[in-house]
């Protein structure tokens, strides 16, 4: 008997032709423009290979070696060989990688260390923090008792000053930073240096930039943090879920606060796909990217700047930019449609002090790890820029700006086809 391997797209087709025309259109979309959502990668093929295995089948609650069902020997070597590549690859004592996405990692982390109502200490929402670490609108906000931290008006830099005032009025259970729109290294030992003079614990969201870390672009926050808590999907090139490290004394502690506590089985073809991420990040091409996803997001900021752009803090140490476009009279809002209308996707986004609603923001947010996943570098940076200042800059509803627009998406579609996403056999599949 031929062993079963993996999904058939053939027979998808011929059983579902509603979901296959939709599968194939977005590999199109997806391949067919630019993608500079921040939060967003290519993954490999033996990723998805792995998201599509028979181990979606499988029940699986408990941990390796102390299942709640029979039948979890490949379960658990799937989730062995993610966790002890997690720790080398990062350096840490423990790995959960459970959660089923980034914010599944935060609740576990806050249930693990803070009881409702306890303090913490996080960066404002509108300042380029998380919704999970205190909106009103989500658990955290609603369970806990956030107090938040900015950036400064002048650098738009957090402000460490008033992160230590803050942690001294209020003596928060936990500090956290990490962000979501925030385009500079954080000082991971002065944050360590606040939360000890406070007696908090640290948790780091490393969420956006994990990969980077893993990459060795940019310094590591695991040597300081308490808890460094992460999505898999983003620069990292894994499925979409998350995953916690932790110091060897919180390990009981966070296993318990992601399974009984917040989740039930764990989704085991992710795992396996996230075990499969996590040795490609391993392997030194990884470097070379992560290096080149700062160098282009780097290209791309001076790019932006040379078209009225103003990037927010003067620039990007990572691999996001975010643009003020106040001084183009544009908001964030209009300037994502026409872009999207140039085949070019990415998103509006507050920026520090922001004096629109958050729904239509006066800045946009770009990331270049997705492009520089299609083996793309400064020069194609340079271009990518010149065609957001062009398109942002053109009004769809006249004939010349829709024009305009068109040949931009034209220039795009033959950008992307020197860069497939996908191989042309995959994309033609
Ligand atoms: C993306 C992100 C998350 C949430 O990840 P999801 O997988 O979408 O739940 C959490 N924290 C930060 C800082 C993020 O950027």
């Amino acid at each position: 008997m031929d062993t079963f391997w993996g999904p058939d797209f053939r027979a998808l087709e011929r059983a579902d032709p509603e979901i296959a025309h939709v599968l194939l259109a977005e590999v199109e979309r997806q391949a067919g423009g630019l993608q500079l959502i921040a939060s967003e990668n290519f993954t490999s093929s033996s990723v998805l290979a792995a998201l599509g295995s028979t181990l979606a089948n499988k029940y699986a609650e408990g941990y390796p070696g102390e299942r709640y069902y029979g039948g979890c020997l490949e379960a658990d070597r799937a989730e062995l060989l993610a966790v002890e590549r997690a720790k080398e690859l990062f350096g840490a004592d423990h790995a959960n990688v459970q959660p089923h996405s980034g914010t599944a990692a935060n609740l576990a982390a806050y249930a693990a260390l803070a009881e409702p109502g306890d303090p913490v200490l996080t960066m404002e929402l509108s300042h380029g923090g998380h919704l999970t670490h205190g909106s009103r609108v989500n658990f955290s906000g609603k369970w806990f008792h956030p107090i938040g931290y900015r950036v400064r008006a002048d650098t738009e830099q957090i402000d460490y000053d008033e992160v230590r005032d803050l942690a001294l009025a209020h003596r928060p259970k936990m500090i956290v930073c990490g962000a979501t729109a925030y385009p500079r290294l954080i000082d991971f030992a002065l944050f360590r240096e606040i939360a000890d003079e406070v007696g908090a614990y640290l948790v780091v969201d490393a969420a956006h930039f994990i990969g980077l870390v893993a990459g060795r672009a940019i310094p590591s926050p695991v040597p300081h943090a308490d808890v460094v808590t992460c999505t898999t999907h983003k620069v990292l090139r894994g499925p979409r879920g998350g995953l916690i490290l932790c110091r060897a004394e919180l390990a009981q502690r966070i296993d318990k606060a992601v399974f009984p506590f917040s989740q039930g089985g764990p989704m085991m073809h992710a795992i396996a796909a996230k075990a499969v991420a996590l040795r490609e990040a391993s392997l030194p091409g990884f470097r070379t990217y992560a290096r080149q996803v700062v160098k282009n997001a780097q290209a791309l900021a001076a790019g932006l700047t040379a078209e009225g752009l103003r990037p927010v803090s003067g620039g990007t140490d990572t691999h996001l930019v975010l643009a003020d476009l106040r001084d183009l009279a544009v908001s964030g809002r209009d300037a994502e449609a026409r872009c999207d209308l140039a085949r070019i996707t990415l998103n509006k986004n507050a920026i520090p002090y922001d004096p629109e609603r958050p729904a239509v923001a006066s800045g946009i947010r770009v990331g270049s790890p997705s492009v520089t996943t299609q083996g793309m570098r400064e020069g194609e940076m340079r271009q990518i820029a010149g065609l957001i200042g062009l398109a942002v800059r053109c009004d769809p509803d006249t004939v010349a700006g829709a024009s305009r627009l068109a040949d931009a998406a034209d220039e795009v579609a033959a950008l992307v086809r020197r860069f497939p996403a996908y191989g042309r056999q995959e994309v033609m599949a």
